[in-house]
Parts: C-alpha cells; structure tokens; sequence
C-alpha cells in the first residue's frame, strides 16, 4: 500500500477498527471487572489506550492470586489510586491480607500502583528483577510519575514512587501460602529485566509485556526491548506445561495469545531482515514492512510501527557488523 492511501485507511478506519475490538468498554479502573481466569488467578483486564485523562492512566492488566490464606498482587497499575481501587475490588471477594507483591518490570503503567497497596500493607514484600531495583533507583519511576501526570493532564497527582524491595533473578521457585511460583527470566527480551511468573498450581503464567493481545509487541517503548530476545522468550515459555496465558496488555487466553505475538514479531523480523539483505536503509524499508504486515493493521499501536521497524532495523545491523 502506498503511503498516501495508507494515511487515508488509518485516518478513516482506525477509530472504527479499535471500536469494534472493544465494543463497550468503560473507560476508567473503577468500572473494569474483576474476572477470575483459573482456580486461583483474577485479572482486572486493562483498556488498550495510552494513558489520558479519562483513563485516568489506567491500561494494564492489574492482577491477583489467591491464596489460602491471602492475596499475591501482580503489576498493580499505573497510579496510588488504582492500587487502592484494586484492594476495594479484591475485598468484594477476598478479606484476607495481601502477603506479596511482583512488578514485571520497570515501565510505569504497571507498578506506580505499587503506593496503593503499601499504605494499607507497609510491610508486603514487593519482588522483581534486581535490574528493576536498580532501574527505579537510578530515578526511573520518577520520570514515569512525570510523564503520567502530562498524559493524564493531573489525574495520577499523589502517586510516588515505591519501587520493589526484593530482587530476584530469573530460576527461583517460591512458595507462598500453598502456592508455587517459578520466576522466569529469559535474558533481554520486551525490557532487559522482565520477570515472567508461572503459577504451578493453575498452570497460569503472567507474561509481562513481552506478550501483549492484539497489540504491537515492544511498540510503546521500543527502545528498552529486544526483539529477538523477545521471540526467544516467547519459544521458551510455550515449552513450559501452561494452560493460560496472561499478557501485559489485552486478553487472557490459551495458546494463541502468544502464538500471534510470536508470529507478528517474526513476520517483522523476517520482513526487515529481506530489505536489509537488499540494501534498503531502515526510512527506504518503512511502508514495504508495513505492507507486509498489513494483516495486522487492526492492532493497537500499529500507528507507532515506523519506530519499531527502526528498532528492528538496527538489531538487524548490530546482528550483520
Ligand atoms: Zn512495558
Ligand atoms: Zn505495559
């Protein structure tokens, strides 16, 4: 598709695609349900768009595990006050306490929340990649707070930064009140310390955001990510004996929830590989990609592939020197 038409097909069918995907979902935290996805898992399953002030910055997938005798909080979102409403959701179900927390990994939109379930629980663990500890001690949850209040023009105001406190790195497996984790750690995939954790008893495994539904792998911070990690990443866990995914963003589901994230990053992969070994520069490549991948049109984020396909572009080059 030529440039000019495919400027015209985004601007004219974009909103209407996104609509059709997400007929009648409501805008803010507070209105998502709490959906249990297997015997122990409940995932408040985020709205795709960017942080705004409607949103109120929420768009991740904020998550709990139950346990006997408590709550293990997964990626509890992107604000205090979303960390909070998540714990008034959990006690419609749940009076127990919360014993742990895990953070995926660094990007904001999924431990800011982090506050909320602190002021109640000052002393729950709060586990993630070393890396992550170190990341947020180096002043990243800072520019995340930063960047959240300009996207939602205030509405994250209050949120501070409580990072995790418990480093981890890849090959524990813990047991906490009757449930087993095996934490999973791949190498630099969708950041360069992304925790996936398999929850043994459900054969559940979190996912992070080196897989999202229907949306462009890596395409929100395409410079923290590996693309080819990625795939390995995803290879890897589809070994592993699970029977639902849950992603960073989007959907639960079985296998085909990573199964297209894999086939949408090797099609991209492949696709750049073809016109690098042609000659093309990563701007002489950007709309033959594109055209490649128009299958995938419809999915979120697929407006930012331009800066993907430099990512890409220069994994692929940094492969060849
Ligand atoms: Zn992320
Ligand atoms: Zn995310």
């Amino acid at each position: 598709m030529k440039p000019i038409k495919y400027l015209v097909f985004a601007l004219v069918f974009m909103p209407m695609t996104i609509f059709a995907h997400e007929p009648q979902l409501p805008l803010d935290f507070e209105q998502h349900t709490l959906e249990q996805v297997s015997q122990h898992i409940h995932v408040v399953h985020g709205t795709q768009s960017l942080p705004n002030p409607q949103t109120r910055g929420f768009m991740n997938n904020p998550s709990a595990i139950l346990t006997h005798g408590g709550i293990i909080i997964v990626d509890p979102g992107s604000s205090a006050e979303i960390g909070r409403q998540l714990l008034t959701k959990l006690r419609k179900i749940t009076d127990k306490p919360v014993i742990a927390v895990f953070n995926t990994h660094v990007h904001g939109d999924h431990w800011l929340g982090n506050q909320g379930i602190r002021e109640t629980y000052p002393e729950v663990p709060i586990y993630a990649h070393t890396r992550m500890l170190e990341r947020v001690e180096a002043g990243e949850g800072g520019t995340w707070v930063q960047l959240f209040m300009g996207m939602t023009e205030g509405a994250v105001e209050g949120t501070r930064v409580i990072g995790p406190n418990i480093g981890l790195s890849g090959g524990e497996v813990l047991s906490l009140d009757g449930i087993t984790l095996k934490i999973h750690h791949t190498g630099h995939a969708h950041t360069d310390h992304d925790l996936m954790i398999e929850v043994v008893n459900d054969k559940g495994l979190f996912f992070g955001d080196i897989v999202s539904s229907r949306r462009v792998p890596n395409s929100d911070v395409p410079q923290d990510a590996s693309f080819k990690g990625s795939i390995a990443a995803i290879k890897a866990m589809l070994d592993e004996d699970i029977a639902v995914y849950i992603p960073g963003h989007g959907r639960s589901g079985g296998r085909e929830v990573p199964e297209s994230s894999l086939l949408f990053l090797e099609a991209l992969n492949a696709s750049v590989t073809h016109y690098f070994n042609q000659g093309l520069q990563s701007y002489e490549m950007k709309d033959k990609v594109i055209d490649d991948l128009a299958e995938y049109q419809d999915w979120n984020n697929f407006n930012e592939i331009g800066r993907v396909i430099n990512f890409v572009f220069q994994e692929v080059e940094q492969d060849n020197f």
